[in-house]
């Protein structure tokens, strides 16, 4: 068998030699002066060599270096660099990249092929050069907070997850219909009335603090993972009318929706959407953009527009003379105006552009807004009209979605099964886009929705191994990989015992007397 390395996902190509380096001697990382490491990347890397350290001597010891190259691979591509080189050789190991990120990868790849076979009797990797280079800038997951809330450190415990399979975007859907999880210190009411929902006969809610969602994103960038937040607007936003009931069109109480109804979002009745007429709506939404703009420091911000209740809009004297005014025949054109309104205040007054969802890709909303499609076609639609994607077909990335006929059991009608092996095919170019468009595809995100994952265990199951065999479909090249490749590596990666969690602290020293 031709000597393979361990590494999920799949490296863009490793030409191996003849020899094999001998881990058992132990590590010993340094990095020239001209080469210094980020201090979070040092730490990892420390903290990661008390768990492989040598018995050895250090003079013994294969030799890991760190070092600087102008460029570590030559793609010849203009895709952001996260390229590096890894040069495996009998007594040394040199890791080569143009920027910190491909360091970080760098480490990611060396990390996951020796904490698999560190377990052997005689551990050891085939001598060789990994040459390695992501295929798409934008490679995402996804996760609700909004239907069912996560504990900081289960979310922690993600990004590691993420890092490890260098996912390198965090979409956090942080309001919605059921529940809104974000403190805004200007609008208190958001979570004090937002957060809660009565289910079944209890309270159910919570939400993020704002040093909770600062330590989040600094937990994140130490890890080469930028977080986006999302705000669910015109529509999905029942948590956010109930706290502020004089922004809807009607004069009513509204419900924050338990998620258990089986039926479709679209098809919920009591679902409403904020007054597209009314400014005090723009006013909360440039109050609640501005604190997530001082929280988040990623260059967007997600801003939902998708399914969004229109029946309110058509009933509404005020939606309906706003349309007269500006001469709109339809509600479509009327949830364009929301998010223009909305992406205008991201802009100029934040300096963030905008994502939202489609619904029906349209050629009329804000050329630097980013697309986010969801459904078939909509990605292929939305490059033809020029605009700049992420395709998370849901037919292909939906992680919630069953993965076997036995879970589909317990699953609403709506969802498909979504076999591993179909994500692991899945390519975020749609077939049939013109070569000359592609450029428009930045990527995809695995979008994880939670209104049938209640707690952190079902999550875990439910995202993994589906989210390693997505991390491939993203990063690396369709020719010369496989299903069958990808399932060996996952299962050498994950027959070593466990190690412990990256993020824990170390036992505290016991004193013996
Ligand atoms: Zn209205």
């Amino acid at each position: 068998m031709t000597p393979y390395l361990p590494i999920v996902p799949q490296v863009a190509s490793f030409r191996p030699e003849h020899g094999r380096c001998l881990l058992s001697r132990g590590l010993q990382w340094s990095t020239p002066s001209t080469a210094s490491l980020p201090l979070a990347l040092s730490d990892q890397i420390d903290n990661w060599l008390t768990r492989v350290k040598p018995s050895s001597t250090p003079d013994n010891s294969i030799k890991l270096r760190f070092q600087r190259c102008d460029n570590a691979t030559k793609n010849g591509s203009d895709l952001p660099d996260e390229s590096y080189r890894l040069t495996i050789e009998q007594h040394t190991i040199t890791a080569e990249a143009a920027s910190e990120a491909g360091w970080f990868y760098a480490f990611q790849s060396l990390k996951q092929a020796v904490d698999a076979v560190w377990h052997q009797p005689h551990p050891s990797l085939p001598v060789g050069t990994v040459e390695d280079y992501p295929r798409f800038p934008w490679r995402g997951a996804m996760l609700d907070s909004a239907r069912h809330i996560q504990s900081v450190d289960w979310i922690k415990g993600f990004l590691d997850r993420m890092a490890s399979l260098k996912l390198n975007r965090f979409h956090w859907h942080l309001s919605d219909d059921e529940g809104w999880r974000a403190e805004i210190r200007s609008h208190p009411q958001l979570t004090d009335i937002g957060a809660w929902r009565a289910q079944g006969n209890t309270r159910y809610g919570g939400y993020f603090t704002q040093n909770q969602m600062h330590d989040i994103v600094a937990y994140a960038r130490d890890r080469h993972i930028q977080v986006i937040p999302e705000i669910e607007m015109p529509g999905h936003c029942n948590a956010a009318l109930a706290a502020n009931p004089q922004l809807a069109c009607t004069n009513e109480t509204i419900t924050i929706l338990s998620p258990l109804e089986r039926l479709p979002m679209s098809q919920r009745p009591d679902r409403r959407a904020f007054c597209a007429a009314n400014e005090g709506v723009y006013q909360l939404i440039a109050d609640v953009l501005s604190e997530l703009a001082d929280v988040f420091d990623a260059p967007y911000l997600h801003i939902g527009g998708d399914e969004t209740p229109r029946n309110t809009w058509e009933q509404c004297p005020r939606c309906q003379r706003l349309m007269q005014q500006e001469g709109y025949a339809t509600t479509d054109e009327l949830r364009t105006h929301f998010l223009r309104r909305v992406h205008e205040i991201a802009l100029t007054k934040l300096n963030r552009t905008t994502i939202a969802w489609t619904e029906k890709v349209r050629d009329d909303l804000p050329d630097e807004q980013l697309t986010h499609a969801w459904f078939p076609g909509e990605a292929a639609a939305a490059a033809r009209l020029g605009r700049t994607t992420i395709n998370s077909n849901h037919e292909w990335t939906y992680l919630d979605y069953p993965s076997n006929t036995s879970e589909a059991r317990d699953r609403p009608d709506w969802m498909i099964i979504l076999p591993i092996e179909k994500i692991y095919h899945f390519d975020p170019l749609p077939e049939g886009l013109e070569e000359k468009l592609h450029r428009l595809i930045l990527g995809s995100e695995a979008p994880i929705w939670t209104e049938y994952t209640p707690d952190e265990a079902s999550l875990d199951q439910q995202i993994m191994p589906r989210l390693a065999a997505f991390a491939e479909a993203l990063w690396s090249p369709r020719l010369g990989r496989s299903y069958d490749g990808f399932l060996l590596r996952w299962d050498a990666i994950n027959r070593r015992p466990e190690p412990a969690h990256p993020s824990q602290p170390a036992a505290p020293a016991t004193t013996s007397i």
